[in-house]
């Protein structure tokens, strides 16, 4: 049996998903897997969706079943967190005061919500919904019913948002842009989510800044930018996260929008690696280094990293992938597209089902399906064929996005 440690700081998905990938490719020495949160690593998804609406049992949250630590010698240490790193040295030390060194380290710790710095924002009342501590707190407010007040339409805003009013809570959703999600995603799909949201009841305030939250020690309304004030039972903030980089910072690993590490998802550290939401990774096929804050980042990305620390090759270049879930829409992105100059459709978005696209110089450089399925995997192909489209091809449905890619439609 090998003598050597790997040591995984934050026990989430890809922490998670690391240590198990370790055992399966046959790595026999010390594994410890150290998080903060009191939890066994578990699926953050839910706790905007069915788990927040109370119709998911919390067990289904997790990632593992709770003997699989143990049966696979994975030493979990949950409520734990590491407070330094001494790459000189190979050592890391825990909150509880032990210090152990490691042969190979990874580094899974995630992001956390902005905070938003406001008169008002450490009222009660005020939350932040990360962990399943903030979830639980959260179903206790949409068991008890009322009004609430969600400030940014992001990703988790608007999922909130959605859970809130499928538990009929009366709902307003405020955010500075002009539609939901418009920066990253362009007004046609801006519109699109804004219409659902309207169709549904939210009360929307699009445009619109906050400027505080009031209340005496408790939240009793949210003053918008414009002097308007919302009365509300509480708030929720999804403003954004940032990645945890304090640890790779103070022991000095480079950090720029997220922990830098290369195509072998190696920092600039020896035996130091990083995965997940914490990682800003060079990207092949991109030729550039991207930050990805997706579920299906860590899935894959953990186990990457475990790979490479055993010394296997490791080229992590996936086209980034996440879904969200809406009401009754259902949507999955695939792609990265900072910059593009036109959005095209394939189907109807009155009727809610859909392919767009979006393309730079003719070629398809992201692709979201909404209430379509089975097509991710062809939206990918033609992202990675990188061919010039013919737009009216591309919007036609009888037209295989395979054959757009020049492959057939086995995948050839
Ligand atoms: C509510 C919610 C809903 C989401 N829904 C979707 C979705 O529908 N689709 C999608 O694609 N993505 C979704 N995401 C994003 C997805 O969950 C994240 O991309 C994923 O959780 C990232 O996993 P991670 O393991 O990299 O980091 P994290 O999940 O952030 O976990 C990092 C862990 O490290 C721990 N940690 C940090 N520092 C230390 C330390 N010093 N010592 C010990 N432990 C430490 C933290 O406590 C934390 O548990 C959602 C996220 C949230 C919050």
């Amino acid at each position: 049996m090998s003598n050597r440690t790997y040591i995984i700081v934050g026990a989430s998905l890809a922490g998670a998903k690391a240590a198990e990938e370790l055992r399966s490719e046959g790595f026999d020495g010390r594994i410890v897997l150290i998080g903060s949160e009191p939890e066994r690593p578990y699926e953050r998804p839910p706790l905007t969706k069915d788990y927040l609406r109370g119709e998911t049992a919390r067990e289904k949250t997790y990632v593992h079943d709770p003997g699989f630590y143990e049966e696979h010698r994975i030493e979990l240490e949950t409520g734990l967190s590491v407070t330094s790193i001494d790459p000189g040295a190979a050592r890391i030390s825990i909150s509880d005061g032990r210090e152990l060194t490691y042969d190979r380290l990874l580094l899974t710790t995630g992001a956390e919500p902005r905070r938003i710095s406001i008169p008002g924002a450490g009222l009660d009342g005020v939350y932040y919904l990360r962990t399943l501590a903030d979830c639980d707190a959260l179903r206790g407010r949409l068991e008890a019913g009322g009004h609430v007040v969600v400030v940014g339409a992001g990703w988790i805003g608007s999922e909130f948002a959605a859970s809130a009013r499928m538990r009929g809570l009366e709902v307003t959703l405020i955010d500075p842009l002009a539609l939901p999600n418009e920066r990253i995603f362009g007004a046609e799909i801006g519109a699109f989510y804004r219409d659902v949201h309207r169709q549904h009841g939210i009360k929307l305030m699009l445009g619109e800044g906050v400027e505080a939250f009031e209340g005496k020690g408790v939240v009793e309304r949210v003053r918008a930018a414009s002097g308007k004030p919302i009365a509300c039972d509480f708030a929720v903030v999804g403003v954004g996260v940032v990645p945890r980089v304090d640890l790779a910072l103070e022991a000095g690993l480079e950090v720029d929008n997220g922990l830098l590490v290369d195509e072998t998802l190696a920092a600039s550290s020896p035996h130091v690696f990083a995965a997940g939401d914490v990682a800003r990774a060079f990207n092949p096929f991109y030729g550039e280094r991207i930050r990805v804050e997706h579920w299906s980042n860590a899935l894959n990305q953990g186990p990457a990293a475990a790979r490479a620390m055993l010394g296997q090759p490791v080229s992590y270049d996936r086209i980034p992938y996440f879904y969200s879930d809406q009401y009754d829409i259902g949507m999955e992105y695939s792609g990265y597209a900072p910059q593009w100059d036109e959005v095209l459709f394939r189907g109807d978005r009155s009727d809610g089902k859909f392919v767009a696209f979006w393309l730079r110089d003719h070629r398809v450089l992201a692709g979201m399906n909404v209430n379509v399925w089975d097509v991710n995997e062809q939206v990918q192909a033609l992202i990675r064929s990188r061919r010039p489209v013919d737009p009216a091809a591309l919007c036609d449905p009888d037209v295989p996005l395979m054959s757009l890619a020049g492959e057939t439609a086995s995948g050839r």
